[in-house]
């Protein structure tokens, strides 16, 4: 189980290089193809430059060539990928004492794709405060006919509770959207709401939101306690509705319980 994990860490490390390259490309507008090169100097990097972490390390942080400073995003994204898929694989792509059944390795690629979406739109938004449609729109499409196909393997009723945690959780983005004219939410969080309704179901979704809420208000605190009022104003929701989700699949079912409890007595 540890070799498979180191494994399974090393495949989204190397995923986490890819999506760095991806957001790239997006900044830059172009098409992912052609061979990397340093933003900077435009040097085509060698392929002792093209080890995730592990030549940001040997290089301390610097372009081989030109010396300039590489951005921690870099380093970062691909650690934090490898640490995702880590996650997802000992929750969702479990050997079971049955052996590995192909419907939990489709299940898994799924979540594992979805994660790289989420990571894309993650960043893309903490930079750019902008959700890039060209990355969620085919991850809800993809991920509506994942749950369809459900449908012959499960039934009709969990099809439907996706569809209405879709519809919940983006229609209440879409109520805050349309009263405040776009200045609390932005239009990309009614639709990344789609997409976390999709993935979570019902009550995970709203797990994922008291918990987007939440990690919000306490970062804004903070950043308030650093900057005062010189704060600007827009913060972008998508990292926290992300970070939300990410949370809600993996611990979604105890956070509710846990929910419940404090009411009980
Ligand atoms: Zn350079």
């Amino acid at each position: 189980m540890i070799i498979l994990s180191v494994f399974v860490f090393i495949f989204g490390v190397c995923i986490g290089s890819f999506l760095n390259c991806l957001i790239y490309r997006m900044e830059q507008n172009k098409k992912a193809t052609g061979r990397s090169f340093c933003p900077h100097c435009k040097h085509i990097l060698s392929w002792q430059d093209l080890f995730p972490v592990f030549s940001f390390l040997l290089l301390q942080g610097k372009c081989r060539y030109c010396q300039k400073k590489i951005s921690w995003q870099y380093p970062i994204v691909e650690i934090s990928t490898g640490v995702l898929f880590i996650f997802i694989f000992l929750s969702f792509g479990f050997v079971s004492d049955f052996g590995f059944r192909a419907s939990d390795f489709i299940k898994l690629c799924f979540m594992l794709y979805i994660a790289s979406v989420l990571i894309i739109i993650f960043v893309y938004d903490l930079k750019h405060y902008l959700i890039p449609e060209k990355v969620l729109f085919p991850a809800i499409f993809i991920y509506l006919a994942y749950r369809l196909s459900e449908i012959f393997t499960s039934n009709f009723a969990s099809f439907g509770s996706y569809i209405l945690a879709a519809a919940i959780a983006s229609g209440f983005f879409w109520v805050i959207w349309f009263f405040s004219r776009g200045k609390w939410m932005g239009f990309g969080d009614v639709e990344l709401a789609i997409l976390m309704g999709l993935l979570l179901g019902l009550a995970n979704v709203l797990a994922a939101l008291f918990l987007a809420f939440f990690f919000g208000a306490i970062i804004s605190l903070i950043l308030l306690g650093f900057y005062g009022k010189n704060l600007k104003s827009e913060v972008p929701f998508g990292p926290f509705l992300i970070t939300g989700a990410f949370v809600a699949l993996m611990w979604g079912q105890q956070i509710i319980q846990w929910y419940v409890q404090l009411f009980k007595i």
